[in-house]
């Protein structure tokens, strides 16, 4: 199967799937978005990244806000950083790095969007992208990610469950879960108090307990 252009979706909405499908929904089809300290930093920190710029120092070269796509899975964005590592005799190496704010999450969205960079690196430039890095502002470190068969699969069922949540353009009902205590979405989301099954009574109080 092949998208066409006007069908890709961003790399992003793949991350934000992966953390919560409804917190992609309400940013990518209801364009719910609330700016918070970690949010904005985390926007200062891409925009630096993605303004295009290229640097060579000894055998990389950086490449800054590459634009990214994959018809095959549907996805369009640009890379914070690719890195070209020449090897002799053989042509470069892109070795994709994404930039985050935080710190290393349990969650596999940062490596998947990650994976999802290296598959678009794949298929615009016919070579194989075996490993990247992550980032992390808090830590100001960088960690090493391999893209082994089990991310790769991760990534494609992500992609394709991502387009069919945007496809579909409803917004499921919120679950609560352990990274709703950092989800910037949190104060517009209720997701205590809007889960299913929870009664009217019960929402009403939680509403008016939260005042
Ligand atoms: S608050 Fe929780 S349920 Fe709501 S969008 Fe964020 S992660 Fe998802």
């Amino acid at each position: 199967m092949s998208y066409s252009e006007d069908e890709l979706i961003s790399i992003s909405a793949l991350a934000h799937y992966s953390y919560c499908p409804r917190r992609c929904a309400l940013i990518h089809i209801e364009q719910a978005w609330e700016e918070n300290l970690f949010t904005a930093q985390g926007r200062l920190m891409h925009e630096r990244a993605h303004s295009e710029t290229r640097e060579t120092r000894g055998n990389i070269t950086t490449a800054r806000g590459l634009p990214l796509r994959s018809l095959r899975l549907g996805l369009v964005d640009k890379a914070d950083v690719v890195e070209f590592h020449r090897q002799p005799a053989s042509v470069a190496q892109p070795f994709p790095v994404e930039y985050k704010r935080g710190k290393p999450k349990v969650e596999s969205c940062d490596k998947i969007q990650l994976c999802a960079q290296a598959m678009c690196l794949e298929e615009m430039l016919n070579v194989a992208v075996l490993d990247g890095a992550i980032f992390y502002g808090t830590t100001n470190r960088r960690f090493d990610v391999a893209f082994d068969d089990l991310l790769r699969r991760e990534t494609e069922e992500t992609a394709r469950a991502t387009h069919a949540l945007l496809d579909a353009g409803v917004t499921p009902p919120p679950e609560h879960r352990k990274s709703c205590e950092s989800c910037s979405l949190l104060h517009g989301c209720f997701p205590k108090a809007l889960r299913p099954g929870r009664s009217a009574v019960a929402y009403i109080n939680t509403i008016w307990d939260s005042l």
